[in-house]
């Protein structure tokens, strides 16, 4: 039967964060290594502040590699900070952040991930306004854009803004593009922000309540990492499936729930570069599903 016929994309979307070092088909060739159906991409080194469009033989060379995983999105560099009042930081992160949707638009890629920001200081309330602005300013200034912001919930770590469902309703409720802004959930960060995910009832108690305050419409990815922090702890460090504190539940209701069959999920977990903690950690989550007939 021709792809087009059948009934859904190769599911589920499974997969891990995958490095681009050496250029972006790179990420592809290691997703497919180790059999990604889902991958996510750094769209440049993110430890540097700036990169400049990708080559065009490089872009061609990503966009017509073969068996390409079914869901393949990006996530923004860590120096990026929306929310921080200081002009230069500032300055730089909107360019950088510029920078790096136009790069996306280069792949294709449906959206990248973003931490919403931290405020340094300044406070929860202005830093939300700040980010909300800043924003604004980026999606303002790429209109042609087809990539979307998917903002990801955080631990609370520091002054790090987003670890609440409330906190990125308000961002996304204030800022002037809402329709370019989607969000990631990643279940370590929930879990250190206080949300109790580790039984199936704790995990769809929290789905509830996203869908209330912000709505499953925007629901773009989930990042699956066990927590090697405690539950609350607001502090963000990231362990094997199953191994952390978490445990398997939440894991084993997104795996097999239907409504989420069509969002990517990857790990963000630690890895060395041959992949093998990726492999073990994909086992585990495919083996989540064998297990269940719903
Ligand atoms: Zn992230
Ligand atoms: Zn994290």
């Amino acid at each position: 039967m021709p792809a087009s016929l059948s009934p859904e994309p190769l599911l589920p979307l499974v997969g891990a964060h995958m490095s681009i070092a050496g250029g972006p088909v790179k990420a592809l060739e290691r997703g497919r290594s180790i059999g990604c159906t889902a991958i996510q991409i750094f769209v440049k080194n993110n430890l540097q502040w700036f990169a400049g469009p990708f080559a065009e033989t490089e872009v061609a060379r990503f966009r017509q590699y073969p068996d390409r995983p079914g869901s393949i999105f990006g996530h923004t560099g860590y120096l990026i900070n929306l929310g921080t009042n200081k002009a230069e930081f500032l300055e730089k992160s909107l360019r950088s952040l510029h920078e790096e949707l136009l790069r996306a638009d280069q792949l294709q890629l449906p959206f990248l991930v973003l931490h919403p920001g931290a405020h340094l200081g300044e406070g929860e309330a202005a830093g939300l306004a700040r980010v909300a602005r800043s924003l604004d300013a980026v999606l303002r200034a790429r209109p042609e854009s087809r990539c979307n912001i998917a903002l990801e919930n955080t631990a609370g770590q520091g002054s790090c803004l987003g670890y609440s469902f409330e906190q990125l309703a308000e961002i996304i409720n204030r800022c002037l593009f809402p329709e370019r802004l989607r969000i990631c959930l990643d279940t370590a960060h929930l879990f250190a922000a206080g949300y109790d995910l580790s039984t199936a009832k704790g995990f769809w108690k929290v789905m509830k309540r996203f869908d209330r305050i912000i709505g499953r419409d925007r629901l773009a990815a989930w990042h699956l990492n066990d927590s090697k922090s405690a539950f609350n702890s607001r502090v963000d460090r990231h362990e094997h499936i199953g191994t952390g504190k978490i445990g398997l539940e939440p894991f084993r209701e997104i795996m097999t729930a239907p409504e989420f069959r069509a969002i990517p999920k990857v790990l963000e977990t630690p890895k060395q570069a041959d992949l093998k903690e990726d492999v073990k950690n994909l086992a585990t989550l495919h083996g989540l599903t064998e297990k269940c007939h719903k």
